[in-house]
C-alpha cells in the first residue's frame, strides 16, 4: 500500500481537528475519552489534537467530570470567545456591520445610513470599508468578513454580478474591500443576503429543510434542503423575487413586469398603504421607524392600512405555496419588514398555503415570522465567517506554548 504523503496528512489532521470543534460546539465540555468515543478517534489522536487547539486559543481546560461510568476526567471545551467573526450588509438604504463570537454573544452592531442606489458602489464601498474597520478595532481575534447583497453574487470571485435594487453590475466587492481595509483579500467572502439569512435562520431552529424569505424592497429566497444551502450550478438560486406571477403588471426594479417582488416587496405595501405625500413613503425614513409608523396605524385600525397588509398577505401566500408544493420545507421564514408584522400576515399566508399546497395539512410546512429580522443577513454574514474556523481550525495561528494561559 502506497504511504500517504504529508499533503494527504495535513489535510487528515484539519479534519480531525475541524471534527473536534465541531463535536464540542455540539456537546459542550467533554473529556478527552469522551471526545475519543463520540469522533471515533484514538486517545492518543485526541490527546494530540486537543494539545494543537489549546494552543491554537480554541480550547481549555473546563474543571473536571463529575464521574458517572467512567473515571472522572478532565473536561475540555471551547473557548467562546477564542474567535470572531463579522458580517457587513449592503442594503438599499444602509450599510450595516455585526461581530459574534464562536459562543453566539454580539459584539458589535452598527449602522450607517447611505442611499446605496444613488451614491454607487465606490461611494458605498468607503462606507463599507469604514464599518469594517470600527468593527475590528480592538478585536484581535477576528477571523474573516462575509458581506451580504441583494441580488446575483459570484461568490468564488467576490463580485456583485448583478443587483437590480442596487442598480449594480460586475462590482468587484471583496477587492474594493481589500484596497481600502488591511483586510486580506483571502478572508473577505460576499455573499447573497438571502443565503446568509437562510443559514442564520437555520442556525436558531432543529430543521433541515427551510425556505427563508428576505421581506425587503426586493424579495430574495434563501433555500436549505437536507441540511445544505440549495446554490444552483451557478450560484444564482433563489431568486423568488423575479418569478413572474403577472406578466402584464407593474414594471418591476429588474426591467421585467409582475415579477413578485412588485406585489409583495416593502415599495408595494407602502404604495398601497399611503398616497406619495405621506410621511410613510419618506425615502429618509430609517426603515425600523417606518415599520413603527405602519404598525401604530395597524394597531389602530386604520382600514387603509389593513387593506394593504391583506393584499400583500394575500399574494405572499400565492407565492409561499408555489415554494412550499416545489419544495416540501419543514419551515416558512418570513424575514424582514414581513416579520415586524407578523400578526396581519402570518395567519392569511398560512391559510393561503394550506389551501393550494396538495400535501394535507401543507405538507408540515410551517409559515412563522424571523426572530433575526432585518439583521438576519449580518448575522448570517458573521456565523459563515465563523464557518472558517469550524471547517479548518488551522486557520487560527498557534499563539501560545501549550503550559501558557490565552490571552483574554
Ligand atoms: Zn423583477
Amino acid at each position: 500500500m502506497a504511504q500517504s504523503r504529508p499533503a494527504d496528512q495535513a489535510g487528515l489532521r484539519r479534519g480531525n481537528l475541524a471534527l473536534l470543534v465541531r463535536t464540542l460546539r455540539e456537546h459542550g465540555a467533554l473529556s478527552r475519552a469522551q471526545l475519543a468515543v463520540r469522533s471515533g478517534l484514538s486517545k492518543a489522536t485526541v490527546s494530540s489534537l486537543v494539545t494543537d487547539l489549546e494552543a491554537r486559543g480554541l480550547v481549555h481546560d473546563a474543571g473536571v467530570s463529575a464521574g458517572g461510568q467512567g473515571r472522572p476526567g478532565q473536561l475540555v471545551d471551547l473557548r467562546p470567545d477564542a474567535v470572531c467573526g463579522v458580517g457587513l450588509d449592503v442594503h438599499v438604504g444602509h450599510a450595516g456591520a455585526l461581530v459574534t463570537d464562536l459562543g453566539g454573544e454580539v459584539l458589535f452592531r452598527r449602522k450607517a445610513v447611505i442611499d446605496v442606489p444613488n451614491a454607487g458602489p465606490e461611494r458605498t464601498l468607503d462606507v463599507l470599508a469604514d464599518l469594517a474597520t470600527d468593527a475590528m478595532t480592538g478585536l484581535k481575534n477576528a477571523i474573516g468578513v462575509t458581506v451580504s447583497v441583494p441580488g446575483l453574487v459570484d461568490t468564488r470571485a467576490g463580485t456583485v454580478t448583478f443587483s437590480p435594487r442596487l442598480r449594480w453590475r460586475d462590482v468587484a466587492l471583496a477587492d474594493g474591500l481589500a484596497a481600502r481595509t488591511d483586510l486580506p483579500l483571502d478572508q473577505i467572502v460576499v455573499d447573497n443576503d438571502a443565503n446568509l439569512g437562510a443559514m442564520a435562520e437555520l442556525a436558531t431552529m432543529d430543521v433541515a429543510d427551510l425556505v427563508y424569505l428576505t421581506g425587503d424592497f426586493g424579495i430574495g429566497g434563501g433555500v436549505v434542503a437536507g441540511g445544505r444551502l440549495i446554490r444552483g450550478v451557478g450560484g444564482f438560486a433563489g431568486e423568488i423575487g423575479h418569478m413572474a406571477m403577472d406578466p402584464l403588471g407593474p414594471y418591476c426594479s429588474c426591467g421585467r413586469r409582475g415579477c413578485w417582488e412588485t406585489q409583495v416587496g416593502l415599495g408595494a405595501l407602502l404604495h398601497a398603504c399611503a398616497d406619495p405625500e405621506d410621511p410613510i413613503r419618506d425615502p429618509a425614513l430609517d426603515l425600523d421607524q417606518r415599520m413603527r409608523m405602519i404598525r401604530s396605524r395597524a394597531e389602530a385600525h386604520d382600514r387603509r392600512t389593513l387593506d394593504a397588509l391583506h393584499q400583500i398577505a394575500i399574494a405572499l401566500g400565492v407565492g409561499v405555496s408555489y415554494l412550499v408544493n416545489l419544495l416540501n420545507p419543514s419551515v416558512v421564514v418570513l424575514g424582514g419588514y414581513f416579520a415586524a408584522l407578523p400578526e396581519w400576515l402570518v395567519e392569511p399566508i398560512r391559510n393561503q398555503v394550506v389551501a393550494y399546497v396538495l400535501a394535507p395539512g401543507a405538507g408540515g410546512a410551517r409559515v412563522v415570522g424571523s426572530r433575526l429580522g432585518f439583521t438576519a443577513a449580518t448575522t448570517g454574514g458573521a456565523l459563515a465567517s465563523l464557518r472558517r474556523v469550524l471547517e479548518d481550525p488551522t486557520v487560527v495561528p498557534v499563539v501560545q506554548t501549550q503550559e501558557e494561559e490565552a490571552p483574554a
